[in-house]
């Protein structure tokens, strides 16, 4: 039974923060720093409500075994439920998914099973549709956030109110990205019933298929990008996006170099997707000709990133940096 002081009572409440060295033109800057969840990004918040929602409906119970198809934060996050709650916990995730995240998974207790990552959506041997074989042959039960409305009830219930209580009643805009879409489209649900004016802002890694989706109600042929954890090459079932006025496709270049400018000048560790969300978010502000009130988020933080995003040989060998006239590493634009 909850308790009012365990571990999951630290899931959610997060703190919100300014952002004042950063040129933010005529508005004002805010993010909630989803990083500071018990595992260490804004997934903890879904993967709550997904098993509580599972526990409430009978399709867990005591002991029970939960599978999903994540390389990502969400595995973390039901790797910390699942210890807490005492399930068993499969994770299926792409193989070309790097050893430390597959290392992490495994020392927080998952069972890791990898999937051809050399494959389309429709094909059997896709992690989703691995996990779902899967959970279906074991009698598991399929945490399955891309189709689970449990995922963005946990935004609506919960990131929106508090955003909105902390943000004093005045949000004029709220950017955020979409990997499951489970927290655009939570937050869009709960403000268009507190502040139908809130203008709801997508921020999408160029490549992904989503901001096109917004812009033109049409799906395109998905490139690649090297942020994680958000855009996509197909629209998620439990998405919705009607609500977004607005879409932002960033670049990997320019998601990496804003990701390490806040680090340099506001001294904030961020991860690659809050890069793309504060991207889209100084764009947002800087075309902005009266003063607004604008939110997003730190979805997770720059230490699960080191080697990659802040890590200055790997952005030069991806081209994402360049030597200047002394040798020293710059980024491209600053
Ligand atoms: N940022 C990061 C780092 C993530 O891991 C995720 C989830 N994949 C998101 C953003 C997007 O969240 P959502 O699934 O709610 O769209």
């Amino acid at each position: 039974m909850p308790y009012d002081a365990d571990l999951l009572c630290q899931i959610g409440n997060t703190p919100l923060i300014e952002l004042t060295n950063l040129d933010t033109a005529p508005c004002r800057l805010f993010v909630k720093l989803e990083s500071r969840n018990p595992s260490g990004s804004i997934k903890d918040r879904a993967a709550l409500s997904m098993v509580r929602a599972a526990e409430r409906d009978g399709l867990l119970r005591p002991g029970g075994h939960l599978v999903e198809a994540t390389a990502g934060n969400t595995g973390l996050a039901l790797a910390l439920l699942a210890a807490h709650r005492g399930y068993r916990l499969t994770l299926v995730i792409p193989d070309k998914a790097g050893l430390d995240k597959v290392s992490h998974l495994r020392a927080m207790g998952a069972e890791v099973v990898l999937a051809r990552s050399d494959v389309p959506r429709r094909h059997p041997e896709h992690y989703q549709n691995v996990a779902s074989r899967l959970a279906g042959e074991t009698g598991a039960h399929f945490i399955d956030q891309f189709n689970n409305p449990a995922n963005p009830a946990a935004h609506e219930d919960g990131t929106g109110p508090e955003l909105w209580e902390q943000m004093g009643g005045r949000v004029d805009a709220v950017v955020a990205g979409a990997g499951s879409g489970g927290t655009l489209t939570g937050l869009s649900r709960f403000f268009a019933r507190r502040s139908p004016a809130t203008e709801m802002v997508l921020a999408d890694p160029r490549g992904s298929v989503l901001a096109d989706y917004v812009r033109t109600g049409r799906v395109g042929e998905a490139g690649s990008w090297l942020v994680e954890g958000i855009g996509g090459d197909s629209i998620p079932m439990v998405s919705d996006f009607s609500r977004v006025t607005r879409a932002y496709s960033v670049s990997d270049r320019e998601s990496f170099a804003t990701a390490r400018l806040v680090l340099r000048i506001e001294g904030l560790l961020v991860g690659s997707s809050s890069g793309t969300l504060l991207a889209a978010a100084l764009r947002y502000c800087r075309e902005q000709t009266a003063p607004k009130r604008v939110a997003t988020l730190v979805c997770d933080a720059g230490n699960r990133h080191l080697s990659r995003l802040h890590d200055e040989s790997w952005l030069a060998d991806q081209g994402l940096l360049q030597r200047d006239e002394h040798g020293d590493l710059r980024d491209l634009i600053s």
